[in-house]
């Protein structure tokens, strides 16, 4: 019987890597994707026009087809959110809080593998790669808080680490692991092709929209207009589209940006109040609040028309609707950019 592992596989090259430097050394591999709700996979990319040239295709599962093995994708988003909500370890430059999230997804791999009666843990980590999470002093740290020990083997920079315990007991040959540290992607991209990969994902900050600035803006306005530091999946997820404005803090307006986004906002016209221009083409825009009084819808109207193909007309016509309600028709007249605050803006 092989020994066997699971890959922590979050649809980029290393973890990709990782898994195939186990398997070559006759290792049975499966992959394990957590969804936690804030991940980019595919999801912009599936919505917006404007990336229309991107593959829409979910990379977790695109390693796992290059690399002939089970995935299982776990969906975590309730018990993620206590890592997000109080990481013990802080922030990043921006909400994402990448050591407690890699202590929890391996803990997670590892009640995993004591449950299915698999070997050890990898991940794609290399010394030195990110500036929070994957550092030296941090591996350890990874290592003991999850719970794993030496289950957990980093194929790409064992040879920095000491010898874990697939490779003491010679499960594994510690000389056929990596040395990669650093930031440099070179080392990866090399041995990528070297197997052969080609098209493979290359997220530019890291695996998740807590590590990009806008977002992690509208996540603390979210937070910070609630008075109380929560979210639900629907919240998250909707950070991810349109343009969002804030004219009072009970309330923002989430106009979208493009017919993509305009779709996507439209599934959700059944919980939130929306705003859509009829006399001119526009956008679909969603209430993010309670229900507003006449003036606040006005204003919202001559917003959203603003960002309609009749922003220079004297009058638009627009719909409002309740969530569940019925649409009522009125007319506006657009706002002009400069009579729109920039600070009403999130980034
Ligand atoms: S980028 Fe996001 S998913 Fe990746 S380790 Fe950091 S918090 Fe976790």
């Amino acid at each position: 019987m092989p020994r066997k592992a699971v890959a922590l596989i979050s649809g980029g090259l290393d973890s990709l890597l990782a898994a195939r430097v186990i398997q070559d050394q006759g290792i049975h591999v499966e992959g394990i994707n957590f969804f936690t709700g804030f991940c980019v996979e595919g999801h912009t990319h599936a919505i917006r026009k404007q990336d229309k040239a991107k593959p829409k295709r979910n990379n977790a599962l695109w390693v796992a087809e290059q690399l002939g093995i089970k995935l299982h994708i776990v969906d975590i988003v309730e018990e993620y959110k206590d890592v997000v909500l109080n990481p013990k370890h802080g922030y990043g430059a921006n909400l994402n809080p990448c050591l407690d999230c890699k202590i929890f997804m391996v803990q997670k791999a590892h009640e995993w593998i004591q449950k299915k009666a698999f070997d050890f843990i990898i991940t794609g980590e290399v010394i030195g790669q990110r500036p929070m999470s994957q550092r030296k002093q941090t591996m350890p740290v990874i290592a003991q808080e999850s719970g794993a020990e030496d289950r957990l083997l980093r194929p790409l920079c064992a040879k920095n680490l000491p010898p874990t315990l697939p490779e003491r007991e010679g499960w594994v040959d510690r000389d056929q692991l990596l040395d990669f540290s650093g930031r440099s992607r070179k080392p990866q991209i090399a041995l990528a092709r070297q197997y052969g990969f080609d098209d493979f994902a290359q997220p530019a900050g890291g695996c998740c929209f807590l590590t990009d600035e806008n977002y992690s803006v509208k996540l603390q306005d979210l937070w910070d207009n609630r008075g109380e530091k929560r979210y639900e999946l629907d919240d998250i997820m909707l950070l991810k589209v349109g343009r969002h404005i804030r004219p009072e803090p009970a309330y923002k307006i989430i106009i979208a940006r493009e017919e993509g986004e305009t779709r996507f906002l439209s599934g959700y016209r059944n919980l939130f109040q929306s705003i859509k221009t009829v006399s001119h083409a526009g956008p679909l825009a969603l209430i993010d609040g309670p229900e507003l009084n006449t003036a606040q819808i006005e204003l919202a109207a001559a917003i959203i028309a603003r960002f309609s193909k009749g922003k220079d007309a004297d009058a638009v016509e627009v719909s409002y609707r309740k969530a569940a309600g019925e649409p009522v028709a009125f007319q506006v007249q657009p706002k002009k950019p400069h009579e729109i605050p920039q600070d009403w803006y999130l980034l």
